[in-house]
């Protein structure tokens, strides 16, 4: 699976200038004259003397210009001699020996430093004769030399395309494709969900698993049905978890996965869903965090990373509201936080923890407010009738759990007033059955809709919890 052509940029573009910092400058000399090249030769010059000072460590040339192919600039320096005539100080910087005199001829000390590395022009095989006769001295125009710039990188755009991608699984056809533009973002009530009511002995050992490791949560079931069916959807979550890395690697070895145990055992109301995946290659762990959401005929489930991901963009739910306009309830929301009362509480919040420095609470304050945006959720009720309400997302300025939880628990109580379109509130809601993100109820997941989909289907579950649902209607994201 590895990819063999590792071509770099930096060798590419070395190879299509054998001597980078000089081919350019030392081609213009005869026609810019002295007055315009001094300035560039000090540089230069400090350059090569740290360079035969130390061979062992020479930095990456700089490249000054851009790359051109050595066809039109050829870097011979016996025949750059010869188009340049008498020595200048830009031929002098090419035929410098290592002890940093310069010679006043443009041969190069077959023994030097500067011949055994790796930047030295080579000697050219060409007739001199015939190829002093090529005009040396034409600059590519802007748009020249992007076609030139690609062309210095199209040996490795070839080799990408000769092969497939690290996460091409076409050949696990069990799997629903990821559909274009990835598959949807369930998201978290709060930054370590997906560890929820894991008993602490447990979590505990979990910590102590080598990596990597990742956790799994299993579509369309809840706390209860993973209690009474552990050993059942350990067992189809490893089935699964090793045809895909039976795929990236033959002799991958035994996946081990982990079932969760409540705290305070099954007759808890609140169960744990997630499952603990180990003993996998890094390739595999890659390819399966890579793509997130697995959907099998047997089994569907999301991937986690093992740690506490990033404060959710998503605060809470808004009705109230009769426009559909996502606009109107963005400025609604913006309004009420950048009031200076609320603003005032919102800098408290922040400044918990210490993360953000006093100075800088004003300014994440207002990050804060720019980063709103909102997803409209087509609820409707009974006949029909749309009551719209509103997903509020924003960008948290910090990670401290105490802060952002206290921020989020501000801004959820307060009311979202507009001047004609009604006024909203924060409403309750619960995660969605299916995939589990507090973003939306069952009825309007996005995950059926996906081409494919080998997962649950909205209306699958029993009539008595299908019917339970409210929302029923478009999962509208415009
Ligand atoms: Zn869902």
């Amino acid at each position: 699976m590895k990819n063999k052509e590792p071509t770099s940029i930096k060798a590419l573009t070395q190879a299509a200038r054998p001597y980078p910092n000089s081919s350019r400058s030392a081609m213009n000399t005869p026609i810019l004259g002295p007055q315009t090249f001094l300035p560039d030769c000090l540089p230069l010059d400090d350059l090569m003397d740290t360079q035969s000072g130390d061979p062992q460590n020479q930095p990456t040339p700089t490249p000054t210009t851009s790359p051109l192919p050595s066809m039109l600039y050829p870097a011979s320096p016996a025949l750059l001699s010869q188009i340049q005539g008498p020595p200048s100080t830009s031929n002098l910087l090419l035929a410098q020996d290592p002890s940093g005199s310069t010679t006043g001829t443009s041969s190069v000390n077959p023994n030097s430093d500067l011949t055994a590395s790796i930047h030295a022009p080579k000697p050219s095989t060409e007739n001199p004769n015939t190829t002093q006769l090529t005009p040396p001295a034409y600059t590519p125009t802007a748009e020249e030399q992007a076609i030139l710039d690609h062309l210095a990188l199209a040996e490795e755009n070839r080799a990408v395309t000769r092969d497939n991608g690290r996460n091409h699984l076409t050949t696990l056809p069990q799997f629903t494709p990821v559909p274009l533009g990835g598959f949807p973002h369930s998201h978290p009530s709060h930054s370590a969900q997906i560890f929820d009511f894991l008993d602490n002995q447990v979590l505990m050992s979990w910590f102590q698993v080598e990596k990597p490791k990742f956790i799994v949560r299993v579509f369309d079931h809840t706390g209860k049905d993973v209690a009474e069916n552990a050993a059942l959807l350990t067992e189809r979550i490893r089935t699964n978890i090793t045809i895909i890395a039976k795929f990236i690697q033959q002799d991958a070895p035994p996946v081990r996965v982990s079932p969760p145990h409540a705290t305070g055992g099954k007759e808890n109301k609140d169960l744990p869903l997630c499952f603990l995946v180990h003993n996998i290659s890094p390739e595999t762990y890659d390819t399966i965090l890579s793509q997130r959401i697995w959907s099998a005929s047997d089994i569907t489930f999301e991937a986690f990373h093992f740690n506490c991901s990033t404060p959710p963009y998503l605060l809470f739910c808004l009705n109230g509201f009769t426009t559909h306009e996502k606009d109107t309830v963005v400025k609604a929301v913006a309004d009420v936080w950048a009031h200076d009362d609320n603003r005032a509480e919102i800098g408290d919040f922040l400044s918990i923890g210490g993360e953000i420095p006093e100075e800088k609470i004003h300014t994440a304050t207002y990050s804060l407010i720019r980063s709103i945006y909102v997803e409209h959720l087509d609820f409707r009720v009974s006949g029909g009738i749309a009551v719209p309400r509103f997903n509020i997302f924003a960008r948290s300025p910090t990670q401290n759990a105490e802060a952002w939880t206290k921020l989020r628990s501000f801004l959820r109580i307060l009311t979202y007033p507009t001047g004609l379109d009604g006024c909203g509130a924060a409403v309750a809601v619960s995660p969605c059955p299916l995939c589990h993100s507090t973003a939306h109820p069952r009825g309007l997941c996005p995950f059926p809709g996906i081409p494919l989909w080998n997962g649950p289907k909205t209306g699958n579950r029993s009539v008595n919890n299908a019917t339970k649902n409210k929302g029923k209607g478009k999962f509208n994201r415009t």
